[in-house]
């Protein structure tokens, strides 16, 4: 969420802050370039300060202070999706994605530091994504606008143009949010089915916006985990899972939210953690390294992040205990890679699996499939241009599926796909969907 560095001038505090880079890990980096046709923001620009190896020098150059953090830093910094597709295409092993969060992280202490406060960041980062209540409040006005129908009349009379044009446009992609009946009607413990043969308690990683604007996925998560035999616990005292924060230079801020999820799930007594966003779950099963200078911390951390496990990787495993009773005949299937989930977890073979697996259908793989969609968190609305332009490419490889069902494993990505599909004229033949969504319809 870039807001401007309008000084070049160095700070004082700003040598202490430039520790935080590793620089063994900037300098792992041999500018080979195998990373850039990986890269989607240098396949729009063309440019090198918008590939990875660009970026890595450019804060090589910030580094060796022959650089200064100024506007221009910023914004190579902020273009970045973050999807770590270069982690994957770099033969060096460059931990990219913690680069970026350290570079972001030093962009905005900086900014902090010579009094350069943006109410909107305090706004969300401080207010809003740690306080569940407080989500949970405004997933109550958005139900309320909806039910009410005053999204459609704001639609209708042109009051919808007083919204930023990100958020204008995104809003077409939100499907009807549950009521506060439905979210307060849930029950914290959801049992197995009576003759399942998995003994496994699993606590859920709700997600903080995800919880709302995608409730229902949540419940049919549990659902199919129930299914396999486990018993599902929505553990109360978990907080947002901090990725939002470490992707936008927070670093101390997604620290403290992992410090609350490490001691809830710890006094949940849970065997794992379960959860259905790829970023999400980028962001759990990370938090030993954001705690690397803190060796108590860090320990629990660890074992925090073995319990770690996204619902794809879990009902994988869990296979031969799950029994389908629908079938999808004739349903053309394709999967978009989540970037978090592939690139940051590697988990790719599981999702595909299970769709395989779904009775009748018939599954096609699509061209570049971990490409990054270009919702990247919140870069849609911050970096609204470049997040269409790279999904219109995207969707060129999706339309070329014919497929009936894009399915997804991140809700970020999910609300990607549905304006895709918009924007490529494909409504009424194609639409976009979560696994767990599917999978719960047909087990
Ligand atoms: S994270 Fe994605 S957008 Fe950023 S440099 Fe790597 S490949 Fe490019
Ligand atoms: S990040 Fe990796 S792939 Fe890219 S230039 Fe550096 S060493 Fe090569």
């Amino acid at each position: 969420m870039p807001a401007h560095t309008n000084t070049t001038m160095p700070n004082p505090n700003l040598i202490q802050l430039l520790d935080n880079f590793d620089r063994e890990e900037i300098l792992n980096c041999m500018q080979c370039g195998f990373c850039l046709p990986a890269c989607p923001t240098y396949r729009q620009t063309g440019k090198e300060s918008a590939s990875p190896r660009g970026r890595i020098a450019l804060m090589k150059g910030v580094v060796d202070g022959q650089l200064n953090v100024d506007a221009e830093f910023e914004d190579n910094m902020y273009l970045c999706l973050g999807c770590r597709a270069c982690e994957t295409a770099c033969p060096a092993g460059v931990p990219y994605g913690s680069l970026l969060e350290t570079a972001r992280d030093v962009v905005e202490r900086n900014k902090k530091d010579i009094g350069e406060h943006s109410f909107l960041r305090d706004l969300l980062f401080e207010e809003i994504f740690p306080n569940p209540d407080r989500i949970d409040r405004l997933g109550t006005m958005l139900w309320a606008s909806q039910t009410l129908g005053l999204q459609k009349l704001a639609n209708k009379m042109g009051l919808i143009n007083l919204l930023p044009r990100p958020m204008r446009e995104m809003q077409s992609a939100v499907d009807q949010v549950a009521s506060p009946w439905q979210r307060m009607k849930r029950e914290s413990v959801i049992h197995p089915e009576p003759d399942a043969s998995q003994n496994l308690r699993v606590g859920m990683f709700k997600g903080c916006i995800m919880d709302v604007m995608f409730f229902e996925t949540n419940q049919a998560t549990a659902r199919v985990l129930t299914k396999a035999g486990c018993e599902v616990v929505f553990v109360e005292e978990q907080a947002c899972c901090g990725a939002l924060h470490a992707h936008s230079g927070e670093q101390n801020g997604a620290k403290e939210l992992a410090k609350r999820n490490i001691e809830a799930f710890e006094a949940a007594g849970v065997d794992l953690i379960v959860n259905n966003a790829g970023g999400c779950g980028a962001a759990l099963k990370e938090y030993h390294h954001w705690f690397h200078d803190d060796p108590q911390w860090q320990e629990r951390a660890m074992k925090f992040v073995a319990k770690c496990r996204d619902a794809n990787e879990l009902a994988a495993e869990l296979f031969s205990a799950l029994e389908f009773r629908g079938e999808l005949p004739g349903v053309r299937i394709t999967y978009q890679d989540s970037c978090h989930l592939a690139h940051g977890q590697g988990v790719r073979a599981q999702p595909r699996q299970l769709l395989r697996s779904i009775p009748g259908v018939e599954y096609v793989e699509m061209m570049e499939a971990d490409r990054c969609c270009g919702s990247a968190g919140i870069y849609n609305i911050t970096n609204f241009d470049m997040s269409m332009e790279v999904l219109d490419e995207k969707m060129e490889n999706v339309k070329s599926t014919s497929a009936h069902l894009v399915v997804t494993s991140n809700p970020g990505c999910l609300l990607q796909m549905r304006k895709g599909i918009q924007r490529a004229g494909c409504e009424g033949q194609m639409e976009a969907v979560h696994i767990m969504d599917l999978l719960d319809r047909v087990l």
